[in-house]
């Protein structure tokens, strides 16, 4: 699957701490020698590898990102403290590139890889280093070198952590497009000319995944028919499934069997992949048709939850139902 989320951040490295320029003052020492500290080194500017982050949305609303710059030297032969270091936690997989140039940086493929992609200024050397046999009371001290500045591309091929299963026409675009925060960018989808909908969800901070709905799953797709099978296999990366049913169906519980055993067909696998059970569009039915609705339970014991992707209906709840099926505690 090539579906790219992308994002485009600046970063600099801390500038190096000026050199200090001093001399020692003592009672009873006419002329003290030189004592002016180096300046301390700034902070570079890291990308590190985390499992726990599955998107880039988080570099959508934060831009620009620097590490600290080395302190000054001071008098006494005090040597400046060093920049902390800047470290950007980024989902495994990304790959970064420098935006100008477009020339690869890093490639980060597991969790915990830390690459340097701006390094730290030098500090400057204070005047007490410059002190020689010619030269007893140098008045000059080096400033730090300054931090690099540069503009770089995040990208990141995405895979759906949650795939919506469902009949043409139950309103699975319509949830998507509802709980989207971002849409990624589609390349290369060369197989089909349908391609599957998918977006980004934001639960908070650090906390998103992709969600892709599956079209073309029709009877007989694990037979190998129409479009089935390369959506099916996207489907068997999905951590979890969500089917969608809808409140209008006359056999809710027979279309959610007919949709189950064709992805179980497909792959015996599918049967161990958590699942959620929506009924959508129930903001356009009756109280009594709502009870008769609640009341269903499907196989082992799944209560449904009922949803309208168009009035919003417990969405907030869906998200975050996803979201804890996701992230179990461990
Ligand atoms: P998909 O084929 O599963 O992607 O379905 P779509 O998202 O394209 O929706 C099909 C139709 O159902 C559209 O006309 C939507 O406006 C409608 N629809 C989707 N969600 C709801 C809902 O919650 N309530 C109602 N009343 N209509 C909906
Ligand atoms: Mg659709």
């Amino acid at each position: 699957m090539k579906f790219i989320d992308i994002a485009n951040i600046e970063v600099k490295s801390g500038n190096g701490g000026k050199g200090h320029i001093s001399f020692r003052r003592e009672k009873f020492v006419a002329k003290g020698g030189p004592d002016g500290g180096n300046g301390g080194k700034g902070g570079d500017l890291i990308i590190k590898g985390d499992n726990h982050l599955s998107t880039l949305l988080d570099f959508k609303y934060s831009k620009v990102y620097e590490a600290e710059n080395g302190v000054d030297g001071g008098k006494n032969l005090c040597t400046g403290r060093n920049g902390k270091d800047r470290i950007i936690k980024v989902p495994v997989g990304t790959l970064v590139k420098n935006t100008e140039t477009g020339e690869v940086i890093a490639d980060i493929i597991e969790a915990g890889q830390m690459e340097i992609i701006a390094k730290g200024g030098s500090g400057g050397k204070g005047n007490a280093e410059f002190k020689n046999s010619i030269n007893q009371a140098p008045r000059y001290a080096q400033p730090g070198i300054p931090g690099v500045e540069m503009k770089i591309t995040l990208e990141l091929k995405l895979l759906a952590d949650v795939g919506l299963v469902g009949f043409p026409n139950v309103g699975k675009s319509t949830l998507i497009s509802v709980v989207s925060a971002a849409k990624p960018k589609i390349a290369d989808y060369h197989f089909t000319t349908l391609v599957p909908n998918l977006g980004v969800v934001k639960i908070a901070e650090s906390k998103s995944f992709v969600i892709a709905d599956i079209p073309g799953l029709i009877e007989g797709a694990s037979d190998g028919k129409g479009l089935g099978h390369q959506f099916l296999r996207h489907v068997e990366r999905t951590k979890l499934l969500v089917f969608i049913l809808e409140a209008f169906s006359e056999d809710i519980v027979s279309e959610y069997e007919v949709l189950k055993n064709e992805l179980y067909k497909y792959n015996p696998d599918m049967e161990y992949k958590k699942r959620i059970i929506c009924i959508n569009k129930t903001d356009a039915i009756d109280e009594d048709k709502r009870k008769e609705l609640e009341d269903l339970v499907f196989e082992d014991s799944i209560k449904p939850m009922l949803i309208s992707a168009v009035s919003h209906l417990n969405i907030e709840n869906l998200k975050n139902r996803i979201w804890n099926l996701l992230t179990p505690t461990d």
